[in-house]
């Protein structure tokens, strides 16, 4: 693992600071793209999406293994835990956490492990944050139609509850980096826009890429028309 630069800025831990905003070019691809967030002291924030998001690439920029074409990395404090057995692992970094105030950044695909170790979640989506919040409010009221929809995929193990579970899915496949759509990247595959928006609604998510703001939401997402949706998803919280 590459030692992590030195201490700069306060007690928090920024790990992408909000300004600038790290932009990732990978040949002609815009890998990453207005990616800003910080990791707060004795905080885990976990980064999820599907393969091809762009969380691995964020994750080896904050780590130093390529550089960010624009933008900065701060840290003021390092500390990696070697990783086992997964169980065992997470709770060493639990005890490691408690003991010395680390930091972490948590990056997965597997929704139902960060939601054991993360105290705050963002979401990626084509290389960009599209819903950021503490990690209850991202799994029981989530506001973006595809973390509501990653939500909604992951089996609830009782029997019971399964039952109701209520799927939000997703339409197409993920669209090329190279050429993402215009506007809202994820419009190609959201729900609301295939269904129920109105044709003036989607025109502002094809034309208008909507910014990674609070929209009368308790978290910041992307999307002109999020709306918070109480979900059963039967996951112990941390
Ligand atoms: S901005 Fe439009 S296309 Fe994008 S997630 Fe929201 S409703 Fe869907």
């Amino acid at each position: 693992m590459p030692q992590l630069p030195t201490a700069l800025a306060n007690r928090e831990v920024n790990a992408i600071a909000p300004q600038p905003q790290v932009d990732m070019i990978l040949g002609e691809v815009h890998a990453v793209c207005g990616v800003s967030f910080t990791v707060r002291q004795h905080e885990t924030l976990g980064l999820v999406g599907e393969s091809g998001c762009g969380k691995t690439t964020t994750a080896r920029v904050v780590l130093g293994l390529r550089p960010a074409s624009s933008g900065s990395v701060l840290f003021n404090t390092a500390g990696l835990a070697g990783t086992g057995a997964l169980d065992s692992a997470l709770d060493l970094l639990k005890d490691l956490q408690e003991e010395l105030g680390l930091s972490y950044l948590f990056v997965s695909h597997d929704l139902s492990v960060v939601r054991h170790v993360a105290h705050r979640v963002a979401v990626m989506y084509l290389g960009r944050i599209v819903e950021i919040g503490p990690a209850e409010q991202i799994y029981e009221r989530p506001a973006h139609p595809y973390t509501q929809a990653l939500i909604t995929a992951i089996p609830i193990p009782d029997p019971d509850k399964e039952r109701y579970r209520r799927r939000v899915l997703l339409t197409g496949d993920v669209p090329s980096a190279v050429t993402p759509p215009s506007g809202c990247r994820f419009r190609t595959r959201c729900p609301n826009f295939a269904s129920e928006l109105t044709d003036d609604q989607r025109r502002l998510c094809a034309e208008e890429a909507p910014q990674l703001v609070r929209r009368g939401t308790a978290a910041p997402v992307a999307c002109h028309y999020a709306e918070e949706r109480r979900l059963l998803t039967g996951i112990p919280p941390t």
